[in-house]
């Protein structure tokens, strides 16, 4: 399968690793948005938010319990973060593997910057 995220859990690319279970894996950004930008995928190919089934509810929280781990490991567990999924075409999604990205290490600024 053509998909760079399954390339990365089989190590046929490269990534730099914060984090791995069996079920999820985390990864510094290759294009960081923020001064701690990782990414926490689980290691099943789910493509978006809108394929997660009901057998796969389970990775979420196990996705949500790696954030908290990298969190901590990256150092930015009190100062804040912000976890974010983008599915589908008008959030810009260009990895069709569900991935969150797990920014922080800077104010990151409102959602709505008019708010
Ligand atoms: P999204 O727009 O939510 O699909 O985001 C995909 C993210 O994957 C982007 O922030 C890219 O910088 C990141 N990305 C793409 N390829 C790689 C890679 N080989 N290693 C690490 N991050 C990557
Ligand atoms: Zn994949």
């Amino acid at each position: 399968m053509d998909c760079i995220f399954c390339k990365i859990i089989e190590g046929s690319v490269p990534s730099k690793k914060i984090y791995e279970n069996d079920k999820v894996l985390a990864f510094h950004d290759i294009q960081p948005a923020a001064p701690v930008h990782a990414l926490i995928i689980p290691k099943k190919h789910i493509e978006t938010m809108n394929d997660v089934a009901e057998e796969d509810l389970s990775l979420i929280g196990d996705i949500h319990q790696a954030a908290q781990i990298v969190a901590k490991e990256l150092g930015v567990a009190e100062s804040g973060y912000r976890l974010i999924n983008n599915c589908g075409k008008h959030s810009g999604q260009i990895v069709f593997h569900i991935h969150y990205h797990l920014l922080g290490g800077a104010p990151l600024g409102p959602l709505n910057p008019q708010a």
